[in-house]
C-alpha cells in the first residue's frame, strides 16, 4: 500500500510546507492510535523526499529511477529499522548500524531517511544509542520515529523530536475507504466499531476473520459460565485463534457489559451492538465489582503478554477468573 490515506491530508500538507521552506526538523515523532496508517505515511513521506519529480501534491511519482529503487527496496538512502523476524524489540546493534548510515553522505546527493517503527520497541540500550544520533544530527538526514505509545519512549528522545499527531480518522473518509477495500462486506460499521474507528485495524480484523471467531468464542464462554466447558481446553483454542485477538474480544465485551450494567441497559455506545442481548444476559448474572475485577485481570494479561509470559498460562488464568465470575455459586445480582 503506497497511497496517502484520506484522513492524513493535514499532516501531509504540514510536512510538505515545512519541506518547501527548508524547515524540516531532523527528527519527527509520528504518534496516534494503531490502525491509522502512521507507518504507511512515514514510508510515503520518505519516498517523496527521495523522488526526483514529485507531483503537484508532492506525492512521489512512482516512475523515476529513485522511486523505482525505493519500490524495489534497494534505495541506499533509506534505512528501515524494525524488530528482526521473531523478535519483539529493536536491538542496540540495529541502532548502532544506523549511526554508520547517518554519518555517510547521501548516495544521490539528496535526503537520507531513517524510519524506526514501532519506536517504543527499542530496548533501553538501543534508546541510549539513538540519543547520540539525535544529539548530533547530520544535514539532510531525517529520522521518522513511529509509535502508538510515545510515553514508553525516554523523555530525552521525545524532546528531540517534533511530534506529528494522528488523531482519530475522519469517520466519513475512513468508512468510505474501508468500503472500497471491502466492497462486498456487510459488516463495515461493526468492524469499525470493533476497531475504535481505526480503518486499517478494521481491515485487518476482516482479513483475520475476527467477527466469525468472536461469535464462536462468545458461544464457548457462555458454555464456560455454565461449567459445560473447561478453561484449559478453551485456552488452547483461544491461543490457536490468537492470544491478542481473544484477549481483546474479552476486554471489549467486559467493557460493554460494564456499560450495559451501569446505564441500566441503555448504553448508546457499545463496541459490540450485534451482541447486545447476549452480553446483557451475561452482565445480569454478575455484580459490577466482579466485572471491574475481570476487566483489570484482562488488562493485566495483555501486559503479561508484552512481557513474554507463557501464552497458555495467561489465557488459562483469565478464563478461570471468567468462569469464577460467572459461575452460579458466585453470582451476586447487584
Ligand atoms: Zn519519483
Amino acid at each position: 500500500m503506497s497511497e496517502l490515506l484520506p484522513w492524513q491530508q493535514t499532516q501531509w500538507q504540514l510536512l510538505q510546507a515545512s519541506r518547501a521552506q527548508n524547515r524540516l526538523p531532523h527528527a519527527l515523532l509520528l504518534t496516534g492510535p494503531q490502525g491509522l496508517g502512521k507507518e504507511i505515511f512515514a514510508r510515503l513521506f520518505a519516498q517523496s523526499l527521495l523522488c526526483e519529480s514529485p507531483d503537484n501534491n508532492t506525492l512521489p511519482c512512482g516512475e523515476c529511477r529513485y522511486c523505482q529503487l525505493y519500490q524495489a527496496g534497494n534505495h541506499p538512502d533509506i534505512s528501515l529499522v524494525m524488530p528482526l523476524e521473531g523478535k519483539k524489540a529493536i536491538s542496540v546493534d540495529q541502532i548502532r548500524q544506523l549511526g554508520q548510515f547517518v554519518i555517510l553522505k547521501s548516495q544521490y546527493s539528496g535526503y537520507k531517511v531513517v524510519i524506526i517503527s514501532p519506536a517504543e520497541t527499542m530496548n533501553i540500550n538501543a534508546s541510549n544509542s539513538l540519543l547520540k544520533t539525535l544529539e548530533e544530527p547530520s544535514a539532510e538526514t531525517l529520522l521518522l520515529l513511529v509509535t502508538h505509545q510515545p510515553a514508553q519512549l525516554p523523555a530525552t528522545i521525545r524532546s528531540r523530536c517534533q511530534e506529528i499527531r494522528f488523531g482519530s480518522a475522519d469517520a466519513v473518509a475512513g468508512r468510505e475507504w474501508l468500503v472500497q477495500q471491502l466492497p462486498n462486506n456487510a459488516d463495515i460499521d461493526l468492524l469499525l466499531a470493533q476497531a475504535d474507528n481505526a480503518p486499517l485495524k478494521a481491515l485487518q480484523l476482516a482479513q483475520e476473520g475476527a467477527l466469525e471467531q468472536r461469535q464462536t468464542l462468545l458461544a464457548d464462554l457462555e458454555q464456560l459460565s455454565t461449567r459445560k466447558f473447561d478453561p484449559v481446553t478453551l485456552a488452547a483454542r483461544c491461543n490457536k485463534v490468537g492470544l491478542i485477538l481473544s484477549l481483546n474480544s474479552l476486554y471489549s465485551w467486559t467493557v460493554d457489559m460494564i456499560r450495559l450494567k451501569s446505564t441500566g441497559q441503555q448504553a448508546p455506545h457499545t463496541a459490540n451492538p450485534d451482541l447486545h442481548d447476549r452480553l446483557l444476559k451475561l452482565a445480569n448474572q454478575v455484580s459490577l465489582t466482579g466485572l471491574f475485577q475481570l476487566q483489570d485481570r484482562i488488562r493485566q494479561a495483555l501486559q503479561e503478554h508484552e512481557r513474554n509470559l507463557n501464552p497458555a498460562l495467561i489465557m488459562e488464568s483469565v478464563l478461570i477468573q471468567w468462569q469464577n465470575t460467572f459461575c452460579a455459586k458466585n453470582r451476586k445480582i447487584a
